[in-house]
Parts: structure tokens; sequence; C-alpha cells
């Protein structure tokens, strides 16, 4: 039988009805002959409760209890979606990632998938089983302990299921009936977009749009993943959503074909160091030893041999960068006058295949920016995308001006 992979976010499982209409949805695919592997997330708002109780219970928290206690919301829907499935009469039963197994790596909270062991389920449906229903977002590590694939990782799971099992397609049932130019909920000229291409969503989602995780993406491209996003709030689901695709399957491109925002950035500019030799690495071994994931990187202009240099990284960072920078202080010839934060900005990026034919994208969008009046603190940019760092109170007015500008709710 063809094997067909359904995810089902957070929202698509938020109550015990919501359950029963994803059921009902998949029980449409089995009829048409798919065995159906259904990933499905927490019900809404339950991993952030979650995390929550973490933090309050253990500021520092070991990482491998996090992974115990957030890892459960996706147990609780895999076995509910698994009941309605059977009072619906659809053989199905539930698995949770150590049971598939699906392995990974220890690193706890952001673990990256090994493998997944297809024996388990492939004998299930030898034996009659329509639907395996697995729990998102955890794996076993090789110690044996529960893993998570960091926040939205049910996404990976599902792509990395449909490359395991050779699926014909990996659906992705969400709250928005598609990928958009962009998040429909910020601008409400947001265009659906019938097809992206995998490198445009890669960049998209790693520059903030979270409809899909960007390992997901990654996986997808890797093994040529046919990924629909859709609606599971709609009745009618066929030729719905958007593909996303390789790039010779998009006839037509706007030079940009979306703008994403990431609301939790930090600026940090270190005053006042040595401009030699060495000195960046020192600062940037430093931060990475203290697990700060460090964006972009501006060092500015030097005079008499000292020089400022500014990076950004998430909010929630900024203490550990702080403190990574103080322990390094003093030695290995490091020296600053001051570590200046600016925890209150967001970054803002176009993104498109089409850059890399047509010049001019960057001016038009700084240009865009110094219409509303909106100041640039850091840029950065690559083969297919533009990047800047903003005050945070203008970003929605930022992509709103941008989407306009680029013409994005217009089909090219
Ligand atoms: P789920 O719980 O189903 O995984 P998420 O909340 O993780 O859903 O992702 C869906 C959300 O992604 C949408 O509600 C939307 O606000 C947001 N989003 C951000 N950028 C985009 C975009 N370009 N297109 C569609 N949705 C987007
Ligand atoms: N429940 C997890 C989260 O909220 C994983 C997911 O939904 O994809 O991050
Ligand atoms: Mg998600």
């Amino acid at each position: 039988m063809p094997v067909l992979v359904m995810k089902f976010g957070g929202t698509s499982v938020a109550n015990l009805d919501r359950i029963r209409r994803a059921a009902k949805r998949v029980g449409v695919e089995v009829a048409k002959g798919y065995d159906v592997i259904v990933i499905v997330s927490a019900m809404s708002g339950k991993t952030n409760e979650m995390v929550g109780w973490v933090e309050e219970t253990s500021p520092l928290f070991d990482a491998r209890e996090y992974d115990a206690v957030v890892s459960s919301g996706e147990a609780v829907t895999a076995g509910l979606m698994a009941l309605t499935l059977q009072e619906m009469d659809v053989p199905a039963r539930s698995w949770q990632g150590w049971q598939v197994p699906l392995q990974t790596t220890s690193a706890h909270s952001q673990a990256r998938i090994e493998e997944i062991g297809t024996k388990n389920i492939n004998q299930k449906f030898g034996e009659g089983m329509k639907v395996a229903v697995v729990a998102g977002f955890q794996g076993i590590s090789p110690e044996g302990r529960i893993t998570t694939l960091g926040r939205g990782g049910s996404d990976t799971t599902a792509v990395a299921f449909a490359a395991a099992f050779d699926a014909v397609r990996c659906d992705i049932y969400t709250d928005v009936d598609g990928v958009y130019t962009t998040d429909p909920r910020i601008c409400d000229k947001a265009r659906k977009l019938d097809k992206i291409s995998y490198e445009e969503m890669l960049e998209l989602a790693s520059l903030g749009a979270k409809v899909l995780q960007t390992r997901s993406v990654e996986l997808a491209m890797r093994f040529k993943v046919k990924l629909r996003v859709l609606s599971s709030f709609e009745e009618q689901c066929d030729e719905a959503g958007t593909l996303v695709c390789a790039e010779e399957e998009i006839m037509e491109s706007n030079a940009v074909a979306g703008v994403a925002y990431s609301r939790d950035e930090a600026k940090l500019t270190l005053l006042s160091v040595a401009d030699r030799p060495g000195i960046a690495a020192i600062i940037f071994n430093a931060l990475s030893e203290g697990g700060v994931n460090v964006d972009m990187i501006v060092q500015n202009i030097s005079e008499d041999g000292r020089t400022d240099m500014t990076f950004s990284c998430p909010t929630d960072q900024v203490a550990r960068a702080e403190q990574a920078l103080l322990k390094t202080k003093g030695t290995g010839d490091l020296n600053y006058a001051e570590l200046v934060a600016d925890k209150d900005v967001a970054k803002i990026s176009v993104v498109g295949i089409g850059m890399r034919s047509q010049s001019g994208v960057a001016a038009k969008m700084f240009k865009v920016l110094s219409d509303e009046g909106i100041n640039i603190k850091v840029i950065t940019t690559s083969e297919i995308k533009i990047s800047v760092l903003i005050d945070r109170k203008y970003m929605e007015l930022a992509v709103q001006a941008l989407h306009d500008a680029f013409d994005l709710d217009k089909v090219a």
C-alpha cells in the first residue's frame, strides 16, 4: 500500500472535537487506499504550559528532565487520536518516539533525528493496521533517554517519517490554509502561495516564519519529500494548500517571494575591543561555549587600534551572552569598555530566489524603510535574502510596507 504522512499541529488537535475532525480527514485518506502515518503535536498551549512548569521548578533545569516533561503532550494526543480512529472502526494504534524507535542525538531539547526504524510499523501495516499514530517532537537518545526535537519539532518528525517510509506525500495540517507571502496574522494583504521552492521556504522558516520548522524543510529538500501545508479547518482538502517543491516546478516568480520576521532578537555591542587578529575568535568562541546562538555580526570602523563589535542573538540568551563574555574578559587578551544590550529589536527579512538574477532589491528595501522613518541597525545578506535589525515597535509596519512595496499581494 502507498504510505501517506499526515501531521496535525497543536490547534488541529486542540480538543476532542478537533481530534475527531482530524480523524475524519484521516479516514478519508484511508478510504482512498493509503496506509497512513499520522504525526500529532500536543494540544495547543500544552507545551508552553509545561515549559513554564519546568522553568518555575528549576530555572537552570536539567535538559533531560525538561524533555521527559515536555514530550508528554504529544503522548496524550497520540493515544487520543488512536482511540478516536478506533471508534470510527479504523484499525489504528499509537506509538511513542521510543517505541518506533525514532533515534536521535543526545542534544536534549534540540536533538536531531539519526534514524527511524520502519520494521515495527511496517509489520503492523502488514497485519492490517491502517493508521500508525505517532507522537511528534520526541525520540530516544543513544543513552536511552527521551529527547525532543526543538520547538515546532513535530513538522520534522513528519517529514522524517515521510522520507523513511518513502511516502507519496507529507501533508502538514495547521491553522492557516498554506504558506503565505508573509504571516497572515500581521499583514492582512498576505497572499497564499500555491507553490514555494524548498530554498525559499528554508530561508523563510529559518528567518522566523514558524509555519514549518526549519529542519523539516531541510529534510524535505534533502530527501525530495513532497511537502504540502494545508488547513485542518476547511472541509475540502484536495488540491488545496501550498506545495513546497523544487524550484524547477515553479513557473513564474517575483524577485521577492516573501517577508519574514523574528520578534525576539537582541543586539549586543562590545565597546572598544582591540582590533587585532584573534579577538573575534576569542569573543565568538566564548559565546559558542556559553551556548549562545549568534546570528548577525558586524565589526565597526576601527580607531586607534580599537573597534566596536556588534552581534545579535535571541533575547532570552542575552544573560547567557553577558555571562560568557564577562567570564572571558581579561583572559586571552580580551578586554572591552562596556557591553551594551538592546533587547527591543526585531529582524525583518525579504526572501526570494529571483534575487539571484535581479538587482536593486536591497536598495528598494532600504528606501521603503527609510520612507517609513525606520532606522536600520544591522544588515546581512545572502544570495536569496536580505535581513535587517530594526526597533521592535516598527516590526509590523516594516513587514506591511515591504509587502506593499514588493507587490506581494499580486501574482507575478
Ligand atoms: P501548528 O501548531 O499547526 O504547528 P504553528 O503555529 O506552528 O502551527 O504555525 C502556523 C502559524 O505560522 C500560522 O498561524 C501563522 O501565524 C504563522 N506564520 C508565520 N509566517 C507564515 C507564513 N509565511 N505563512 C503562513 N503562516 C505563517
Ligand atoms: N508541541 C511542540 C511545540 O509546541 C512540538 C510541535 O507542536 O511541533 O513546540
Ligand atoms: Mg508548528
